[in-house]
This record gives C-alpha cells, structure tokens and sequence, in this order.
C-alpha cells in the first residue's frame, strides 16, 4: 500500500512537470526570437540612448510583451516600459541581463502559483560590430497558460486523491479479508490440536491462502489415518493380547477348583506354558515392528543374499523336517544389495517359516534368487494351502490371519507378513504374493541391486 501511495504521489509530481515543461519549450524560442529581433533593430543606433532606443522601439508594434528594458553596455536601463517604478537611468542587474552581457541568450521561467500565472523571462546581448553594446531584456506574464497549468495541477491531484482512496479503501479490504481467513486457519489448527481430527477448513478463493488451506487439510487427512490406525492397532493389540491372558486364567482357575488328578494338572499347566510361550513371541514382534517403524533410513551395509537365506533354511530345517517339507534353494544369480544383514534375516526368515507352516505334508518350498536388470529378486514359493483372492490383499495388515485357528495352533500372531513389508520398503524395496489357493503361494521381494562400480564414484 505504501509503495502504490508512492507512486501515485510521484505521478502527480512528475505530471505537473512536464506540463510546465511543455509550456516551457514552446515559450522559450518565441521569447528569444522577439529580444534577437529587437536587438538587431537596436543595435543599427550605434549608440543607445533613450530617446533613439524608444523611437526604435516604438516602429516595432509586433513585441507586445508585459515589460521590455533595454540597457547599454554598463547594465543602465535606457529604456522601460514600465512607466510606474520604472527602472530607467538606474543599474539594472537582473541574472537574465548579467548573462546577456557575457554574450549567452538567456531564457527562464516561473510558475507564479499564488497568482495563477507563468512569468518568462529572456535576455540577449546588443552587438554592434563585435562589441556588445547593451542588451534587451524581456518579461511576459501569461495568466491563460497559468491557468491552465493550474488547472491541469489541480485534475492530476484530484485524481490522484481519488485513486489513493480507492488504494486505502481496496488495501483496508483486502486486508480485513486476509486476516478474517488467516484467523479460519489458526481456529482450524486449534480444533486439530485439541485432537477433533475429522475437522476440514474450506478457505474459498483462489489463492495462497486456498493453497494452505488444502495442504492444511491433506495433513489433517494424514493425522486422522494415522491415528485410526494407532486406535486400530491398540484395539487389535490388546484384543490378541487378551485371548492368551484368558485362556490362561481360565486354565488356571480349572487347575484351583477342580479336583484333578495330576496327569491332567500337569496338561493344564503345559497349555499355560504354552499360552505364555506365544504372548512371549507376541510381544517380541510387536517390539520388533515398533522398531522398525521408529526406526530412520539410512543404516545399511553391503550383503549378499544368498549366505544370509543359507542361514535361515538351516535355522529353519529342522521343523521343516518334522512337517516333511523339502527345502530347496536355487541360486541363479546372487548379487549384493544395501541393507542391515539383521533387516534380510527377518525377510527371509518369516517367509521361510510361513512357506513351512501354511504347507502341507510332503509338500515343498522352493527359494530362488536371481538378477532381473537393476534389480535383485528373491522368490519364495510353497505347494501349501494357498491364500484365496480376498485374503490376499489383507495378509500384510498387522494381526490379519488367513485361517485364525491353524494360525493359532502354529502359533501365529499375524504380525510376520507386516514385519516383512515394512522393512522390505524401508530398505527401498518391494514385495508381493501370488497364491492359489490349494496350490500354493510366492512371494516376490525386489531389491534394487547394489553395483559396486558406484562405491568408487
Ligand atoms: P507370525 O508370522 O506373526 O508368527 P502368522 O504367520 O499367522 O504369524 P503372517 O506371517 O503375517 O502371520 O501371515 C499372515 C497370514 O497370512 C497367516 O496367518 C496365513 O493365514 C497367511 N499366510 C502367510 N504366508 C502364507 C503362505 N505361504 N501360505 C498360505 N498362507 C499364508
Ligand atoms: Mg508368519
């Protein structure tokens, strides 16, 4: 606002002066034309005194300006039209007479403001066969030009006033509009903070301030998913947390009340064992996964793929043994990838384990590597149970279980699968499933492969 108030007040200075510059040029050659022409005229007298210069003046009709002063070569008037306060026979020491004495045409100008009038004013040396013998000087007051100018000062100001107001008047608008919406950002903020994620602001316009209002909503959209899921999450927790606690208390309860013998005591107190035994692993991956997800990028080491899944098919051949499951493990391609060597043993391990327990006697588990492009790929693939089409799309979600009372008796908490896919993509990598059901499953983990040729960069 301050800068278009500037400008507007520079306008209106630099408008008034040209039009007074305007007037100036065209008077300027007019009035030196009129003191050269009576210059000549005068200079032909040889020798100026007032009554030769008078006469001479008196022939030429055409001067017609407000006073006319002619002075010799000492700067004494010897002629004035003025008849009041007439300068004749005295000094005359005007700027305009001084420079026509030194030989220079001299020209200036004033805007009378009070009086509404342009006064200019000219001088020019009288040269009579080399020697300045005097010079002519010449004043004209012109009311119509000032007028105008006037006039035109007065329109420029009007409406620079005007718009000035239309400026302040917009601003103060603006500016009220502006605040009133920035106020409906700062109550939305304070509704989110209170914890009402479910609010949206709808800031209108089209703007900047339209901009913070979507991304001030994506956020809330972000905070809200967020928090559904920790809510989801609590609840699903505590509900699987609370079915072993059950089945423990009522175990133990049997063992308290009932008379039993010590056969089936000692069976009661194995199931507890047993329960415990599962919050136990329960807990550890659930510590695991709030690892992983607190965790930052960044840690990670070259490995190859191929010694660290050896390691988890001989962690894993002895249950796979007992459920009559052959392992086999094809190596087309082993290459080096970034990772944490702990962050690819819980891939493949869960992987391995699942393709183990959801397998069927006799069954087979195949784990193969290979090299596609740019990227490093781990395909393991059972002839187990299968997973039908619409559990598919759920098997990654934390305590989702296929089948909840096999799971239950392998054991299972649901939480492999999630475990899996938060670290596969923390470490910039991908994972999916085909399965058929009754057929058998894979799962396709890629890792971007790590070119060693980039370390030397
Ligand atoms: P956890 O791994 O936490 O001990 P879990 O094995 O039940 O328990 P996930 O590994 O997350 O949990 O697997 C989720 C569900 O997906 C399993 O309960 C199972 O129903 C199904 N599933 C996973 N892998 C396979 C597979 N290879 N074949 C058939 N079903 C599978
Ligand atoms: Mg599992």
């Amino acid at each position: 606002m301050v800068i278009t108030l500037a400008v507007l007040i520079f306008l209106n200075i630099y408008c008034s002066k040209t039009s007074q510059k305007l007037f100036y040029q065209s008077k300027e050659t007019s009035m030196i034309e009129k003191c050269q022409l009576a210059a000549a005229e005068i200079s032909k007298l040889g020798v100026l005194n007032p009554s030769t210069v008078s006469d001479a003046i008196a022939q030429m009709d055409s001067l017609r300006v407000t006073r006319l002063i002619v002075t010799n070569q000492s700067g004494v008037a010897v002629y004035d039209s003025y008849t009041e306060k007439s300068a004749l026979g005295s000094f005359v020491l005007f700027p305009e007479i001084v420079c026509a004495m030194k030989r220079y045409d001299v020209f200036s100008w004033q805007y009378r403001y009070l009086e509404g009038m342009m006064e200019s004013r000219a001088a020019t040396p009288i040269v009579s066969y080399g020697t300045t013998i005097g010079c002519v000087y010449m004043m004209e007051q012109d009311r119509e030009q000032g007028a105008l100018i006037k006039s035109l000062q007065h329109n420029v100001l009007s409406i620079t006033l005007v718009l000035e107001l239309v400026v302040i008047l917009f601003s103060v608008a603006f500016a009220t509009g502006f605040s009133r919406r920035l106020r409906r950002i700062v109550a939305s903020m304070r509704i989110i903070r209170e914890g009402d994620y479910s609010h949206r602001v709808d800031m209108g316009g089209n703007d900047e301030l339209t901009t913070l209002g979507e991304e001030f909503n994506a956020l809330s959209d972000r905070l809200q998913i967020s928090e559904n899921k920790r809510r989801q999450f609590v609840s699903d927790a505590s509900h699987e947390l609370k079915t072993p606690l059950a089945s423990i208390k009522l175990l133990s309860d049997s063992i308290l009340q009932n008379d039993m013998d010590l056969d089936t005591a000692r069976e009661f107190v194995e199931d507890i064992g047993n329960e415990a035994d599962r919050l136990n692993r329960m807990t550890l991956k659930l510590l695991t996964l709030s690892k992983i997800e607190s965790q930052e990028d960044g840690d990670c080491e070259i490995v190859y793929m191929a010694p660290t899944i050896q390691k988890v098919v001989r962690m894993l051949s002895g249950i796979a043994e007992k459920s009559q499951i052959t392992i086999e493990l094809d190596v087309q391609q082993d290459c080096p990838i970034l990772i944490l060597e702990d962050d690819l043993y819980q891939i493949a391990f869960n992987l391995v384990e699942n393709g183990i327990k959801y397998n069927t006697p006799g069954g087979r588990l195949t784990i193969s590597l290979l090299r596609d492009g740019e990227n490093a790929v781990m395909r393991v693939s059972d002839t187990g149970v299968g997973i039908s089409e619409d559990a598919l799309s759920h098997i990654f979600e934390r305590f989702y279980r296929v089948d909840k009372a096999r799971s239950r008796k392998s054991g299972g908490s649901g939480l492999g699968l999630a475990i899996v896919k938060n670290t596969v993509e923390r470490n910039q990598g991908q994972i999916c499933a085909d399965s058929n059901l009754g057929e058998g499953t894979t799962f396709t983990v890629t890792f971007p492969a790590f070119d060693p040729g980039e370390e030397d960069k």
